[in-house]
């Protein structure tokens, strides 16, 4: 039997608003491309997850940036409020296109998500992945909230007016820049009163630091390794998990092979028993209610044993099999991530 999972990241929404021709079809259909439609999600058990919009410099090749991490010192450039609202109302448009169309449910609280899976519709949790599109007045926030978002990565890996993110890099700390600006610690308090959550993946250490302080929320990375394991600027530190424990946080196990391996390669010949090593040690670290998915499918690279979405069950077995009980195995796919979301946005 097909165990359900919410997923804590997923970057379809840009690879379909960059695609030429019918981009909602192309996910309610499939054509075999990428890693998440709608046709492999349900056979899949995905019950929902949350949609990133990624804003790119309009003409981007996110190829280009998927294949360059690993080496790059340098920081992608900044991104305009302009360019980033447009592109934001590019990937927006397409989900809400795909709920028109009856594919998906836009979900704001963890209520909506219960009722979206007891109709089998897939639960779509509105996110974006740094704050570009978001000026420091805070107007275009109260748009977007208005419209469905209810989860915020601060920054990508670039600086933007809020935070500044990490390199693609790896034997790398994310102990690097400078901290949130005042106008990101007060966009932490503003999404903090308006119950939008705040992701803590890309950031910087200094970054990380000053969200801990400021945020009265539970910290969470949605799409995050273990630094220990595989030391990449993009994964977690030990008092960086230390710190998302001691407020009841939790992390999602990123599946793109870069962020898992130790060698910080990108290759698809990555086992599974890699990823649990990875959760083996986020358990340990956070435990039993700290541990969640964040594939970043659409994003990057999978191990070739997970392909695309219709590899996760793998993954679950590959815990049943490591010994981890069913009820824990419940926990990681779908329960931590619904109470996250009751917790924090309602
Ligand atoms: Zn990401």
């Amino acid at each position: 039997m097909t165990i359900p999972f919410f997923d804590g990241h997923n970057d379809t929404l840009l690879r379909l608003a960059e695609a030429p021709g019918d981009q909602e079809g192309l996910f309610i259909k499939g054509n075999g491309t990428g890693h998440i439609d709608l046709p492999r999600a349900k056979a899949a058990g995905m019950a929902g997850g949350f949609f990133a919009m990624f804003p790119p410099p309009l003409k981007s090749n996110l190829a280009a940036v998927a294949n360059s991490p690993g080496l790059s010192p340098e920081l992608p450039p900044e991104l305009a409020v302009a360019d980033a609202l447009a592109s934001t109302n590019g990937m927006a448009s397409v989900l809400f296109r795909l709920e028109r169309a009856g594919a998906l449910a836009v979900c704001r609280t963890a209520a909506e998500i219960r009722a979206a899976m007891a109709e089998a519709q897939l639960a779509a949790i509105f996110h974006i992945e740094g704050a570009e599109a978001i000026d420091t007045d805070f107007r275009s926030l109260d748009v977007l909230y208005a419209a469905g978002l209810r989860s915020i990565g601060i920054t990508w890996s670039r600086a933007n007016a809020f935070g500044t993110g990490v390199p693609f890099r790896h034997n790398m700390d994310p102990d690097i820049g400078p901290g949130l600006s005042e106008a990101g610690k007060e966009l932490v308090r503003v999404c903090n009163q308006l119950g939008v959550m705040i992701d803590l993946s890309h950031l910087n250490a200094a970054g990380f630091r000053d969200v801990a302080a400021v945020s009265t929320h539970p910290l969470v990375a949605t799409h995050s390794n273990v630094h220990a394991i595989c030391p990449h600027a993009r994964n977690l530190v030990d008092w960086q998990l230390a710190a998302i424990r001691d407020t009841g946080g939790m992390v999602g196990l990123n599946f793109a092979t870069g962020f898992l391996r130790p060698d910080g390669k990108f290759t698809v010949d990555t086992e599974i028993e890699l990823m649990v090593r990875h959760v083996d040690a986020l358990v340990e670290a956070l435990g039993e209610d700290g541990v969640a998915l964040g594939s970043d499918f659409d994003g990057a690279q999978m191990p070739a044993p997970i392909g695309d979405v219709t590899g996760v069950p793998k993954l679950l077995q590959a815990l049943l099999d490591k010994g981890y009980g069913q009820e824990l195995v419940g926990k990681i796919a779908l329960g931590n991530w619904l109470r996250m979301v009751e917790t924090v946005i309602g």
